[in-house]
């Protein structure tokens, strides 16, 4: 009984394909061993479609989280803004009150209107 040929795998790595090719329509061994490796490839392939699409969703996820973090950063700026006693407070360290303001106030620091 023959040995299997083992040659498959180095004229794979080290040959060219039309040398790879030449072997495998002389060995039935090496021939079997293509079809396997053929198969495996399809098989890597079709994995590849889905990793492909996977990525795909991720990247989109990526954009949405981008947006909506810009989104909300607009909003929470827009909400500064339009709200004068959280400005007072993030840059004075408090609201500022009617009199610091200038405001003629009376004694429960209310301001005066007469
Ligand atoms: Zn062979």
């Amino acid at each position: 009984m023959k040995d299997k040929c083992s040659k498959y795998e180095s004229l794979f790595v080290f040959s060219g394909d039309d040398v790879l090719k030449k072997h495998i329509e002389e060995c039935e061994d090496c021939r079997r061993e293509d079809e396997k490796m053929q198969k495996v490839s399809e098989l890597i392939n079709e994995v590849k479609f889905y990793y492909r699409k996977k990525q795909k969703k991720i990247i989109n996820f990526k954009i949405a989280c981008a947006m909506s973090l810009v989104l909300f950063s607009t909003l929470s700026l827009g909400i500064l803004t339009s709200n004068n006693d959280l400005i007072d407070t993030l840059m004075y360290g408090e609201t500022l009150t009617a009199e610091e303001l200038g405001f003629p106030v009376d004694s429960y620091g209310l301001i005066m209107v007469d």
